[in-house]
């Protein structure tokens, strides 16, 4: 097959080791920058440009979107599904992941385990939604942040009332969440592919510090997983209609809650705690999965 990786950048581990796993297994692989993708959108035959010739013959792509192109790289997407190519995360799927409102409204709706949640706009009635959270401690969140860079613990009421001024002075938007103080500092990251978490690590935060994120310290380790577990991580992954997908559970009291489901999940922390071939696997699946035609959506 003739496979393209969506990404900016070919030196990246995961985007490397796609291209690896692929090649190994027979396919030909290609990385396409997206932003350097122009197109036409024409009602008869839409196509993609790439540096300066059409560019033909992808039986499938894997789009390996960041978050600061999710407007122009899920668009490029987009017209790959229009043009019947087959893309193993969907460009709606893709934008859905993105907003972290909608999805955890999404996972909500079908029961899915999350900490208790409040958002608003205003900071008017700060004191009510911090109650409707649960009250102090809290974790405050920036909407739009990455890596644990923006997520704050407020053990009292008044850290969390001048946390969130703090933010809100900044325009952000954030969100106020019920502290999973049993978690101790770890997270588990599932890596799912299809209907199935093929690899599973836990990442535990470095010495009093709440956030297990690698980039803050975090040390990962192969994780077992519960029935429940692996349950709640394939159905957040269905729920949000991702074929791939990286879904973060944090162990509460009241069960595994999901924290976040992220459509391009790294491979470099969970092939390296849990000595998996995930790229191959990836790769597998699309050999399964690839039709001419065989998006849902067709671009929606
Ligand atoms: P980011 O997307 O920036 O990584 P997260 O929302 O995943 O932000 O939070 C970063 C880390 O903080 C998580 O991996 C987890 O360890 C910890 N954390 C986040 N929310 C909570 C919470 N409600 N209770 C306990 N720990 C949390
Ligand atoms: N409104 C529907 C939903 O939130 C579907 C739309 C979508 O995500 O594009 O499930």
């Amino acid at each position: 097959m003739r496979i393209a990786i969506l990404s900016r950048n070919p030196k990246l581990y995961s985007t490397r080791r796609l291209v690896e796993a692929g090649t190994a297994l027979g396919h030909e692989i290609k990385v396409v920058d997206p932003l350097l993708c122009y197109m036409t959108i024409a009602s008869q035959r839409p196509t993609i440009h790439y540096k300066g010739e059409e560019l033909i013959g992808v039986d499938a792509i894997i789009p390996r979107i960041g978050a600061s192109i999710t407007f122009y790289g899920t668009a490029v997407v987009r017209q790959f599904e229009m043009m019947g190519i087959y893309s193993v995360n969907e460009s709606v799927a893709i934008s859905r992941s993105r907003d972290k409102l909608r999805s955890l409204q999404l996972l909500a709706r079908k029961g899915i385990g999350l900490p208790v949640t409040g958002f608003a706009h205003s900071t008017k009635y700060t004191n009510d939604l911090m109650d409707l959270a649960g009250g102090a401690p809290l974790v405050i969140k920036l909407l739009e942040g990455t890596q644990g860079i923006g997520v704050v613990l407020a053990e009292t009421s008044k850290a969390a009332e001048s946390v969130i001024e703090a933010f809100r002075g900044l325009k952000e938007n954030i969100l106020v969440q019920e502290f999973i103080q049993e978690a101790d500092g770890a997270d588990i990251r599932c890596l799912v592919i299809g209907d199935k978490v093929v690899a599973a690590m836990k990442r535990q935060g470095k010495e009093g510090e709440f956030r297990s994120n690698l980039h803050r310290g975090g040390q990962a380790s192969i994780a077992r997983l519960t029935p429940e577990e692996r349950s709640t991580a394939t159905r957040a992954a269905r729920i949000m209609g991702l074929n791939i997908a990286g879904v973060d559970l944090l162990r509460s009291n009241h069960g595994p809650v999901v924290m976040e489901v992220n459509s391009s999940p790294g491979l470099e922390g969970i092939e390296t705690a849990t000595g998996k071939d995930v790229a191959a696997m990836i790769i597998q699946f699309i050999e399964k999965q690839a039709r001419p035609g065989r998006t849902k959506t067709r671009g929606k």
